[in-house]
């Protein structure tokens, strides 16, 4: 029989409405067994998530001993949904209890946490259903990972017990009992391990928008809505900027081949976009499937005659990056020239000092130059590398809008190629790559 988990949370969870759909969407197919949910979201722009109330609340905490103020807002989102609901439940007692688990811990990601875990509560109440709390199932190493053989079985132990049930993500309990949590955004990755662990034929995505689209709206006018997408090309896609989904949550799911689906709470008619193995992909017929990208990057250019030639010299170079703990994003080379990429927000002035003084240390450069403000956008799809010309089209798009290209870097996969243009450039950019490939 089908066992489908579905993970709401954000603006899906964010006040009484749209929970009462949920409830809908939920009841309305019986394979929706497991919930995963997330804390409540922004109801309106300008608005504040539940997690950002409750980070306040740590700030308070640490000033001032107690959090009662901060807390306070966070007491009147839930005691809204209670009572608009119409749920019998004493939540006050809940929040109070909380209060002072928040109080007496004092630490950051328990804090952060109970956004999941109140509304968890909340809605397993409203759907008179089993309440599992993360706490007991989900278990991290003590350097944060996921503990992924002892997480599995106790979700399945739980789960089998149960008929339907609600899980909150986000968080769970490290080995001396302290409660973690992933990073932000991270029931996504909470839904995807609990999908894991029940087997689930499909992991539901629940968010606000219809699926996945070919690039951000917010540069093109409503772009194309990518009907289907394989795990390879989320990954390229969620890690360059495009952020329907976490890009540490088809990890779990990938393993076990269990397909995710992106769906809209506000629009459950719509399609949405699934993602498959990508040894399942089939060819839709587009060379592109999509296209993101990131602005602020800081390349470091470095030139020398003979540079590949010389034993260890990328070993060298990056051994002065990882010395600082940065990480490099691309390392594009020429037969005398290497760049590093690197995200400028990672950089201080005195780090980037330190490293610039270091490669002229370790490998003597006849040149080593400082480039600020790139942008990298990646255009991806399985369907580049079987079509002839797909880098001449793009070369030749960007090209025809005036804009110099800084850097190309093209994976051997052959699922994306990334172009490195000036922050300036970076919409204009996105518009001619989109226009040559999804308007023609
Ligand atoms: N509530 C957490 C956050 O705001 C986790 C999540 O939404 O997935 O990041």
């Amino acid at each position: 029989m089908a066992v489908k988990v579905c993970k709401f949370g954000g603006t899906s969870m964010a006040d009484a409405n749209i929970i009462r759909s949920v409830k809908q969407i939920i009841e309305s197919d019986a394979a929706r067994r497991f919930v995963v949910v997330s804390a409540p979201g922004k109801r309106y722009s300008g608005d504040k998530k539940v997690t950002d109330l409750l980070l306040a609340c740590h700030k308070e905490l640490l000033k001032d001993g107690s959090c009662k103020k901060s807390f306070s807002a966070v007491r009147s989102r839930f005691l809204d949904i209670v009572k608009q609901l119409g749920l019998k439940i004493d939540f006050n007692a809940v929040l109070d209890a909380t209060l002072d688990r928040i109080e007496k811990e004092k630490s950051e990601e328990f804090t952060a946490s109970r956004g999941e875990y109140l509304c968890g509560i909340v809605l397993a109440e409203y759907l008179g259903v089993k309440f599992i709390d993360a706490e007991n199932v989900i278990f991290f190493n003590e350097n944060g990972t996921l503990n992924g053989d002892k997480t599995y079985r106790a979700v399945s132990l739980a789960a089998n017990k149960a008929g339907r049930a609600v899980i909150p993500g986000f968080y769970g309990v490290d080995g001396d009992g302290k409660i973690r949590t992933f990073s932000r955004g991270g029931s996504d990755i909470s839904g995807a391990v609990v999908a894991r662990a029940v087997n689930a034929t499909i992991y539901e995505n629940w968010t606000d928008v219809s699926g996945f689209l070919a690039c951000d709206p917010s540069i093109v006018d409503s772009p194309e809505t990518i009907e289907t997408l394989s795990y390879k090309e989320l990954r390229e896609l969620s890690y360059m900027g495009a952020n329907v989904l976490h890009s540490e949550s088809i990890f779990p799911v990938r393993k076990a081949n269990i397909p995710i689906q992106i769906k809209n709470a506000f629009r459950p008619q719509d399609v949405g976009t699934t993602i498959v193995p990508t040894s399942r992909y089939m060819p839709n017929g587009r060379t592109v499937t999509g296209i993101a990208g990131k602005k602020n990057f800081t390349v470091i250019y470095i030139e020398k005659s003979l540079m590949n030639s010389e034993i260890g010299f990328v070993r060298r170079v990056l051994s002065v990056v990882e010395a600082e703990n940065i990480s490099v994003e691309h390392i594009p080379t020429g037969i005398d020239t290497m760049s590093l990429l690197i995200e400028s927000s990672d950089l201080t002035e005195l780090k980037l000092g330190r490293i610039l003084e270091g490669i002229k240390c370790e490998v003597e450069p006849d040149i080593i130059r400082v480039i600020e403000n790139i942008a990298l956008i990646a255009t991806v799809g399985h369907g580049m590398s079987s079509s002839v010309g797909t880098s001449a089209r793009l070369f030749n798009a960007i090209a025809a809008a005036e804009i110099n290209i800084k850097m190309i870097d093209m994976g051997s996969s052959e699922l994306n190629i990334i172009v490195g243009v000036k922050n300036e450039d970076y919409e204009r950019c996105i518009k001619a790559i989109y226009g040559e490939f999804f308007k023609n």
